[in-house]
């Protein structure tokens, strides 16, 4: 593969014009092209000849929306193909105070979570900050999106992958996503959810950029999260909370839970009872979703009546909760169910 050019921000497109002898206007064309989600050779205001020069070093389409498929509820779902053939998903998800895009961050995954279709296969490969931005330059762009009146306003990184298990591309790319020059999206519009690599959760305080924090956590207890997330022999939650309390000190923002409800093994009364020990005073949120069940994965979800009870219990410990609904589970929702089921029918 060629460099990928939306992984350079405005000053390094200005220091590529530069060094192509280009005037320094080109820089400020070029730029506001890639963000309108262009490919090279679409951007018409620059010169035929300097493109051409471009397309010698950087990939043309960096990635396109290779078919869409609309939820009954409104959502959409996309495949995105990378100019390596690689296929990525991602969801558009409608709200009464704008629209939020879910991305991805890696092809495949290797955290081996027993619930998720994105860890199938293991990790395929990193994404690079260009072609995670790109995901969402393309969608604004499809749905008449520009700069200033973006379709996209929200963006949550819980497509498939660990966004810090691809630490620097995460980073680089949310620089980008948040910059004034690009599409200028707030950090208090982003989330970023991770399983917990906790070492990677301090560094991040660091960043300055204060977004969303959110942990999937989905147990109570060390011994039970392993069951289901190989991460927890890693980490254990009394780490998690405290880097989730540092993450609170440094930025003053509240960070958020996931936890999806598993028949018979997180979502019991003990489960609650736990959840509100351990959470209780704490500066967080807490998302229930029943879990999307996956064909591959024998894990059943908990029924609607359960959840509820569940989320009364937290609600009457004094946890700020909420039971998300399943978006566009006829669809897929679930982060890699659609490409799974996609490369698989490719396969047959
Ligand atoms: N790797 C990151 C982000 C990706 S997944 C993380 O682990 O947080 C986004 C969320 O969906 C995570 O909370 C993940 O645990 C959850 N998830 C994955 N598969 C699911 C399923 N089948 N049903 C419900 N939630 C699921």
């Amino acid at each position: 593969m060629k460099a990928i050019i939306q992984d350079l921000n405005y000053n390094q497109i200005k220091e590529l014009v530069a060094s192509y002898g280009q005037p320094s206007f080109r820089a400020k064309q070029l730029y506001e092209g890639l963000t309108r989600g262009k490919d090279i050779s679409q951007i018409s205001t620059l010169p035929t000849s300097f493109k051409e020069r471009l397309l010698a070093d950087f990939e043309d389409c960096t990635i396109k929306i290779a078919h869409t498929f609309e939820g009954s509820d409104g959502t959409k779902k996309f495949l995105f193909e990378l100019a390596d053939g690689n296929i990525i998903e991602g969801v558009l998800m409608s709200y009464k105070y704008g629209n939020t895009q879910c991305v991805s961050t890696q092809v495949g995954c290797r955290m081996g979570c027993k619930f998720c279709a994105s860890t199938l296969n293991g990790r395929v490969r990193d994404l690079s900050s260009g072609e995670i931005l790109s995901q969402i330059l393309k969608v604004n762009a499809a749905y008449g999106g520009t700069k200033d009146k973006r379709a996209v306003t929200n963006v949550v990184l819980m497509g498939s992958g660990e966004p810090f298990d691809n630490y620097d591309n995460v980073v680089t790319f949310l620089k980008n996503l948040t910059s004034a020059e690009g599409l200028n999206i707030s950090p208090r519009n982003i989330s970023l959810s991770t399983c917990g690599l906790v070492d990677k959760m301090y560094q991040f305080a660091q960043e300055g950029i204060p977004l969303n924090l959110t942990v999937s956590l989905h147990a109570t207890t060390d011994m039970e999260r392993a069951r289901t997330m190989p991460i927890a022999n890693k980490w254990s939650i009394a780490e998690i909370l405290q880097a989730c309390d540092n993450y609170f000190a440094k930025t003053g923002r509240r960070y958020i839970f996931e936890y999806s409800l598993i028949e018979g093994e997180n979502c019991d009364r003990r489960h609650a009872e736990e959840l509100i020990n351990l959470l209780k005073g704490r500066p967080c949120h807490v998302n229930l979703i029943r879990l999307n069940e996956v064909k591959e994965r024998t894990l059943k979800a908990t029924d609607e009546k359960s959840a509820y009870r569940f989320l009364g219990l937290l609600e009457k410990g004094g946890l700020s909760a909420t039971l998300r609904r399943q978006i566009g589970s006829d669809i897929g929702g679930a982060c890699g169910q659609l490409r799974a089921s996609f490369v698989d029918e490719s396969r047959k």
